[in-house]
């Protein structure tokens, strides 16, 4: 397809892509379009390749085609994927907008994290990013940027179930904007001791503290008043050492100490 000076391939298998991405160094790649404000000269959607659509559904994870639409998604169910995952997709933009949008331009949108962020990091999702000869993995905690000349080919979802699983998105609904952020809680119990536990925000920044969740894993249930109040100053410290200054850090500090203490509060 050629407009003006542009032109929009349309791949139809992976070959296709690498080709094209091997033969013009300034190539866009993009799946529905929906968060891409300008096509560059030439781009080629990922949208119509059937080996990047879909997903496989296996005993301790899922993995998704990076073309398939967040509808898609959604059409699986909340049962059979993680319901924080669920919810997440279902509170994204509309539904017709949701029957294009994929899942691997949420992931890598530039600028400020998608709202898919926080329970795809959460869940200690894996990337996948290949080249004709080449395959990267790369856990999304360490996840910056698409490595040159890579494409987003597969999104490997842990599917371990967890005890409390909590969702909240900050900022407007179903739009991203300047003040949107995702916030995701997990915790596990055993035996009326707090097993394990995941505290992640993504935005504007990506904040997940291992020093803050391992001062409270090993609590034993219900937590004391003292016990939480503690959690909270934790939070809060390492919520002022890890997230950069912005002229939004002050109220989403506010907004995410009280999504953790409603969290917290949860724990029985
Ligand atoms: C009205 C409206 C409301 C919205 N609300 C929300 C919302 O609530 N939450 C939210 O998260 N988003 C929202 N969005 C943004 C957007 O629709 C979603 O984030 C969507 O998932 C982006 O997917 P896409 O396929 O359209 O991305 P695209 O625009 O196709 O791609 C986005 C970026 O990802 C790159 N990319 C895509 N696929 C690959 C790949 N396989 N390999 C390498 N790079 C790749 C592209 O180069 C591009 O830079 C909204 C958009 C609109 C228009």
């Amino acid at each position: 397809m050629s407009k003006n000076n542009q032109t929009i391939l349309i791949a139809k298998n992976l070959s296709d892509v690498f080709y094209h991405v091997k033969s013009t160094d300034t190539l866009q790649i993009f799946g529905g379009g929906t968060d891409t404000e300008q096509l560059q000269e030439k781009a080629l959607t990922i949208r119509a390749i059937p080996e990047l659509k879909g997903f496989d559904r296996h005993e301790h994870f899922i993995d998704f085609g990076p073309a398939i639409t967040l509808s898609e998604m959604i059409a699986i169910g909340r049962t059979n994927q993680p319901a924080i995952l669920y919810d997440a997709l279902e509170s994204i933009a509309t539904p017709t907008i949701r029957n294009i949008a994929t899942l691997g331009g949420n992931i890598c949108a530039e600028g400020i994290k998608h709202t898919l962020w926080a329970p795809l990091l959460a869940l200690d999702t894996r990337l996948e990013f290949r080249t004709q000869n080449e395959v990267k993995y790369i856990q999304m905690r360490e996840f910056t940027e698409i490595p040159h000349g890579f494409v987003l080919t597969k999104v490997r979802v842990p599917t371990e179930v967890w005890e409390v699983a909590i969702f909240k998105r900050i900022g407007p609904s179903h739009l991203i904007a300047n003040d949107s952020a995702s916030f995701v809680f997990l915790a596990d119990t055993d035996q009326s001791i707090l097993a394990n536990i995941r505290i992640v925000l993504t935005g504007n920044t990506v904040f997940r503290s291992l020093e803050l969740e391992n001062r409270i894993i090993g609590a034993r249930l219900p937590l004391s008043q003292k016990t939480r109040e503690t959690f909270i100053e934790q939070a809060s410290l390492q919520f002022d050492q890890l997230v950069p200054e912005s002229e939004t850090k002050t109220i989403m500090k506010i907004q995410f100490l009280n999504l953790v203490r409603y969290s917290v509060g949860q724990l029985s």
